[in-house]
C-alpha cells in the first residue's frame, strides 16, 4: 500500500529501530514507548487490522505471534511476562491502519489496564 506508514517502514523508506526481522514479519521499537520494552510487530504484507490478519491464512497470524514471542525473549521479558495488544479500529485507539502487535514489558503491567 503506497500511503501506509508501516508499509514505508517495511520498505525502509522511513527509518525505524528494527529489533527482529523474518521473511514475513518486522519488529521495530515504538517511537513513543509506554514501557521499557515497547516493540511493534507487523506482517510485511499490508493487512488493515487483526481481523484481516486472522483471515489472511497461510499461518501469517501465527508467525506474527511467534515473532512477538521471539522479541520478548530477545528483550529479556519473556520470563517475567509481557503483554500483546492489537488495538483494532479507531474506537479502540488504532491510529495506524496496518495491523501491529504491541509487545509491552519490563515493568509491572496491571490488569485491567488504566
Ligand atoms: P496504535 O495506536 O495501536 O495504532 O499504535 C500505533 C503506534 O505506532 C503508536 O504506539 C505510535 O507511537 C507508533 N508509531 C507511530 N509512528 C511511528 C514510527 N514512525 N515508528 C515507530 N512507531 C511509530
Amino acid at each position: 500500500m503506497t500511503d501506509c506508514l508501516f508499509c514505508k517502514i517495511v520498505a525502509k523508506e522511513i527509518p525505524a529501530t528494527v529489533v527482529l526481522e523474518t521473511d514475513r514479519t518486522l519488529a521495530f521499537r515504538d517511537v513513543d514507548p509506554q514501557a521499557p520494552t515497547h516493540v511493534l510487530v507487523v506482517p510485511k504484507a499490508h493487512h488493515e487490522d487483526a481481523a484481516a490478519l486472522g483471515g489472511a491464512g497461510g499461518g501469517l497470524a501465527g508467525e506474527v505471534l511467534a515473532t512477538a514471542h521471539a522479541v520478548a525473549v530477545q528483550e529479556g521479558v519473556a520470563d517475567t511476562g509481557y503483554r500483546l495488544v492489537f488495538n483494532t479500529g479507531p474506537g479502540a485507539g488504532q491510529t495506524v491502519p496496518h495491523v501491529h502487535a504491541h509487545v509491552l514489558g519490563g515493568r509491572g503491567l496491571t490488569w485491567p489496564p488504566g
